[in-house]
């Protein structure tokens, strides 16, 4: 039986026993009860949107651990050839966007690479120190 349950029954008991004193104090401990069911139905779903909160930040944790940072650019952690930079301004937004080779020359690292992110405009070649 919850609070507010109990507090009901004991509305119906004060009636009965004819004391409107008691009857008022009664219904004022059910007001009670009625704010702090929905005081804690609010706080249980704080709770939920914080636990959800949680989960996806964990998943961004392990996800950022799949990356390193090399020559200014982040690399998937298996691509120890170095073959697909990826943008590091969105990194650092959480964001996972690959470079493209842009004005492609002889090679990858002759290449000027821009973030695939049309508004992000970072662009840098990982191999030409100079460039950074
Ligand atoms: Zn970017």
């Amino acid at each position: 039986m919850s609070l507010y349950e109990a507090a009901k029954d004991a509305v119906k008991i004060a009636q009965k026993a004819d004391n409107i004193e008691l009857v008022q104090k009664v219904l004022d401990v059910q007001k009670g009860a009625l704010d702090m069911q929905e005081k804690m139905h609010e706080k249980n779903e704080e709770i939920e949107k914080l636990k959800s909160k949680i989960k996806s930040l964990k998943e961004t944790l392990e996800h950022k651990e799949d990356y390193y940072l090399d020559k200014s650019v982040y690399w998937k952690s298996d691509d120890k050839e170095q073959l697909q930079p990826y943008c590091p301004s969105c990194f650092a937004k959480e964001i996972v966007i690959p470079m493209q080779k842009a004005w492609p020359r002889s090679s990858a690292k002759n290449s000027i690479w821009v973030c695939a992110d049309k508004q992000c405009n970072t662009h840098s070649n990982p191999w030409d120190a100079t460039l950074n």
